[in-house]
């Protein structure tokens, strides 16, 4: 009984390695999409201005266009003027083209603003793009260094079921059984130290009886209070 209890102890002592491992993996993962995300979201950025830029130029090309047609309609109403007869048709004309050439003027001023603000984004751009690759150069480092921890994790949890499995060999497997629902029952521990009269798992009183039977070695006792599988252990360790 008391190297089945060894057992059960080095069960627990590579099932607890196992969720260490798993966690300092699970660490590194998350740390690994993060430097990903922190990629993605520049590539995002660049992306949402590529789209104001292209916004931008079809709005130039738009008041290119007006801007062409208005000028077109001056020189249409230049030519005709010279055909008109009457003093008023001849003043309505001229109006119209004095309109115009003022609404070419705006336009040309609304042009002058779109130029100046694709340069910018422009510019902008460029600058977000160089960041941005220096970025994802990095990020690609930092992601195969981390790639390279989780593999050796990843090593040293196939080694630890490796000796886990060795381990439950030797224990029943009904026993096995017992310890992992218990395991997954208790917060991770099947198995408790009593000391002093006391279970150490769950710091409840131990019935005399149950303790004195521990002595023995005979049998598997477990704690009355939190079910967890006794252990005697005389000296704190
Ligand atoms: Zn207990």
């Amino acid at each position: 009984m008391k190297k089945k209890l060894e057992m059960l102890e080095e069960l627990q002592e590579v099932d607890q390695q196992i969720d260490v491992l798993k966690g300092a993996q699970g660490a590194l993962l998350a740390e690994m999409s993060g430097i990903n995300q922190g990629v993605d979201a520049a590539r995002e950025e660049i992306a949402a201005n590529e789209a104001t830029l292209a916004q931008l130029e079809t709005e130039k090309s738009g008041l290119e266009s007006t801007h062409a047609a208005e000028l077109e309609n001056i020189v249409r109403s230049e030519t005709n003027m010279k055909e008109i007869k009457t003093n008023k048709e001849f003043q309505a004309v001229g109006r119209e083209i004095t309109a115009a050439k003022k609404q070419v003027s705006d336009l040309e001023e609304s042009l002058l603003q779109k130029i100046s603000q694709i340069d910018e984004l422009s510019g902008t751009l460029a600058a977000k793009k160089n960041t941005c690759d220096e970025l994802a150069e990095n990020a690609a480092q930092r992601v195969a260094a981390k790639q390279a921890e989780i593999d050796a994790v990843q090593a040293n949890i196939d080694a630890e079921i490796v000796r886990r499995e060795n381990v439950t060999k030797g224990i029943p497997a009904s026993l096995v059984k017992k310890f992992t629902i218990l395991r997954e029952q208790r917060r991770g521990q099947a198995l408790a130290i009593a000391r002093d009269g006391y279970c150490m798992g769950c710091n409840m009183h131990l019935p005399p009886q149950l303790y004195n039977n521990l002595y023995k070695h005979e049998e598997l006792l477990t704690c009355p209070h939190c079910q967890r599988i006794l252990i005697l252990k005389l000296q704190q360790q």
